[in-house]
């Protein structure tokens, strides 16, 4: 591994594969977890779940012990928009439900993260969910090999922008992944296109709208940890984890490894599964 422009981690096509099959772990736990997401199950339920997939795949939590992190994903309700701490509460119906989670496989990490509807929700929360996974997907699809970081930047905001209005929280953002969790460089959401470092093989980036019915305004809670807009208003969050190939783009922590996203949005899959 070398260490390139800005400190960007540079991972050989062997490191990606490891990257690969943690970024699977990620992904089939998000889905196990989704389809457990229900009235009456509480975030620490989830959380347990979670775990036992993590670990019966032979991976650890990236999340557990992470700067004293008590679990290994993040479970941020309504107006909780990330870091939310899994434990005593319950879910109820009309509830929306943020899960972030990362796993390290022989060394090498994967984050993805999604959000639920817990039964019903309002057509706005929908509609938000919506907008914010597929500004994911454009600012992922933004990304070749030549361009530059805020690129995807510039593709997440100006989406946003277009679809309707929203707080797009600039505190927090996407960042480079690989032997560590959180790496150089970051990744906004919003912003000019063109800036940052260049995007180059063997780079590995975690792509994380986080957007608002209202605010981009935050609070942290007295648990230290768990982020809330400052005015109440509903959130979601999504996120991949993706690397460019020279065929194209590969989504780590997505099961199909983003092929049917990308392919509809018009990029070519640079996958090597
Ligand atoms: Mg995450
Ligand atoms: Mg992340």
């Amino acid at each position: 591994m070398g260490l390139l422009d800005r400190g960007v981690e540079i991972k050989s096509p062997e490191q990606i594969d490891a990257m690969r099959r943690a970024g699977l772990v990620v992904g089939r736990t998000l889905e196990l977890l989704r389809g457990s997401v229900r009235a009456g199950i509480s975030t620490g339920e989830l959380n347990a779940i979670a775990e036992e997939n993590i670990l019966g795949s032979g991976a650890v939590s990236s999340f557990k012990g992470y700067h004293g992190f008590p679990a290994v994903i993040c479970t941020s309700v309504n107006d909780e928009v990330v870091h939310g701490i899994p434990g005593d509460r319950v879910l109820a119906d009309g509830d929306v439900i943020s899960i972030d989670c990362g796993a390290i496989v022989d060394g090498w990490h994967g984050d993805a993260a999604i959000t639920v509807a817990v039964g019903e929700v309002p057509a706005e929360v929908t509609e938000l969910m919506r907008v914010t996974e597929e500004s994911m997907w454009r600012g992922i699809a933004a990304a070749h090999l030549g361009g530059r970081v805020t690129d995807i930047s510039h593709a997440i905001e100006s989406y946003v922008r277009r679809e309707g209005r929203y707080g797009i929280l600039e505190d927090y953002t996407g960042h480079g992944i690989g032997s560590e969790m959180h790496m150089a460089p970051n990744v906004p959401n919003f912003g000019k296109r063109g800036k940052g470092p260049k995007l180059v093989e063997g780079m590995a980036l975690a792509v994380e709208p986080m957007l608002t019915l209202g605010t981009k305004d935050t609070d942290v809670l007295e648990d230290d940890w768990t982020v809330v807009t400052l005015d109440g208003s509903w959130a979601a969050h999504y996120e991949h984890t993706f690397t460019l190939t020279p065929q194209g783009a590969w989504v780590l922590t997505a099961l199909d490894g983003g092929r049917e996203q990308l392919e509809r949005l018009g990029v070519p899959y640079g996958g090597r599964d």
